[in-house]
């Protein structure tokens, strides 16, 4: 399954009438955070595929659009914060937001609050486990996890939860966003027990396959 995630920032390549060229097939549409609604609209209707995302801590509540639609989210985009999904046999959940720096409303949360969001995806990954033998496949979402990929400045910490989430349920893959590469020798995937975590910023196209992932 050839899957394109997208994460922080808007690609011109992507966000043009040669993006189908450009990416070739894939079966499935992955948004890891802070990209305007727009965007992800266009790729989501340009490769009218399956398109799941989380929210990062950019988000917003309203989105204003030149032909007078407003907008809270992406169309055509299932939010995947909080929740379990399966498409064509893959197990996804989501959990949006970044590490709390300021008094903003949403989508910040300390360690503890996202225990919080993690105990609400145990229902469907205990649900997977019966079902299909394994607990999850990948988890989208826009911070890293603590220690892998993050920064030291409080906005770029990763969450110590997800190491637990990573060893407890055991995802293929954890990607995240939130963290701007500035450098090409920066590590953007990292193997953390079963899991490979990988930096999706800006994009990336990735071959995951839901049987192979044990
Ligand atoms: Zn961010």
């Amino acid at each position: 399954m050839r899957v394109l995630a997208i994460s922080d920032k808007v690609v011109p390549v992507l966000y043009s009438g040669g993006i189908r060229e450009h990416v070739g097939d894939v079966d499935l549409i992955i948004s890891c955070g802070d990209l305007p609604y727009y965007y992800i609209d266009f790729v989501v209707s340009m490769l009218n595929r399956p398109s799941y995302f989380v929210y990062g801590n950019h988000g917003k509540e309203a989105e204003y659009w030149s032909n007078n639609q407003v907008m809270s989210g992406p169309a055509g985009a299932t939010n995947l914060h909080g929740n379990t999904q399966v498409t064509d046999g893959l197990l996804l959940a989501g959990l949006e937001g970044s590490m709390r720096y300021n008094s903003a409303p949403r989508f910040q949360y300390t360690d503890g609050e996202m225990w919080g969001n993690i105990a609400r995806l145990i229902p469907g990954l205990l649900f997977n486990r019966l079902r299909y033998g394994r607990w999850l496949d990948v988890l989208v979402a826009h911070s890293p996890p603590f220690g892998i990929h993050d920064q030291p400045d409080r906005a770029h910490t990763g969450f110590r939860s997800f190491l637990h989430l990573m060893r407890w349920f055991k995802p293929s893959y954890l990607l995240h966003g939130h963290i701007h590469l500035y450098r090409s020798d920066t590590v953007t995937r990292t193997c953390y027990h079963q899991t490979q975590v990988v930096n999706i910023y800006p994009y990336r196209i990735l071959s995951i396959e839901p049987e192979l992932s044990r």
